[in-house]
């Protein structure tokens, strides 16, 4: 079985010292491919350096709703560079109404600076949105969206909001939450999303799954998602592992 985990943050000072480990880990559990994220300017060359040294990783690079700062829009004007120098896209981006880290106003400008780029770019992007789906919407009609689409990671939107998302080309990565196997909505977009539009992520460090519930999550823990996304779909986890490989593939370009 080959897996994908479509967005985790090995950057994170949790892995810091244990990478070997943890990678190791994630290939004894199936995973041929890892896609982290950083979520400041200033892990960008790590992120570029994690995808250098281990060939199961690659890394999509961005400014995270949470930790943007007015002087990353300058930063913003290397991102084109950097994702040349080999990045599959761009990311961790997005809106988050729901956090007081940081204003909208600026989140918004940020991330709309990030849109254009993924567009005129024509790479993914990976996104994060929390209580700003109409908001993000808006960006798309505002800006555009690259043609490649990308994914929403940790989507908890309804069926009928990922439809408008699907519209746009794009898909939708879960993970741990699906291990707490207790929300009838999830799990009527989850058969929505199924099979064209669904990856599978880990979010690790975050997000551990319900089976593992210590910290840091490990990209590892991607198979109680899995086998958690296969009792909701009924089907086997063999088939489901098989789609979410093929939809990753598609969606970041990915050689296995
Ligand atoms: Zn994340």
């Amino acid at each position: 079985m080959r897996l994908v985990d479509a967005h985790c943050h090995l950057e994170a000072e949790e892995f810091a010292g244990r990478l070997d480990d943890v990678i190791a880990g994630a290939r004894d559990a199936g995973l041929a491919k890892l896609i982290t994220a950083s979520v400041t300017p200033d892990q960008w060359a790590l992120s570029l350096e994690l995808a250098r040294t281990f060939p199961e990783v690659a890394c999509v690079l961005g400014v995270h709703p949470w930790y943007c700062r007015e002087e990353d829009l300058s930063l913003l004007d290397g991102l084109a560079g950097a994702v040349a120098m080999g990045a599959v896209g761009i990311g961790e981006a997005g809106l988050d109404t729901k956090t007081d880290r940081t204003p909208f106003l600026l989140q918004e400008a940020v991330f709309e600076w990030q849109l254009a780029i993924a567009r005129n770019l024509n790479v993914p992007m990976v996104l994060h949105c929390r209580g700003a789906f109409n908001e993000m919407l808006h960006c798309f009609r505002k800006i555009g969206v690259p043609q490649r689409g990308g994914i929403l990671h940790n989507f908890t939107g309804s069926a009928e909001v990922a439809e408008q998302f699907m519209a746009y080309g794009f898909a939708f990565s879960l993970g741990g939450v699906l291990t707490y196997r207790n929300s009838r909505k999830r799990n009527d977009m989850l058969r929505r999303i199924y099979p064209e539009h669904f990856l599978l992520e880990t979010d690790s460090p975050d997000i551990p799954p319900v089976e593992a519930k210590d910290r840091p999550n490990v990209p590892a823990n991607i198979m109680h998602n899995l086998r958690a996304a296969a009792e909701i779909l009924e089907l086997t986890e063999e088939e489901v592992a098989e789609t979410i490989t093929r939809n990753a593939v598609r969606v970041f370009g990915l050689t296995l």
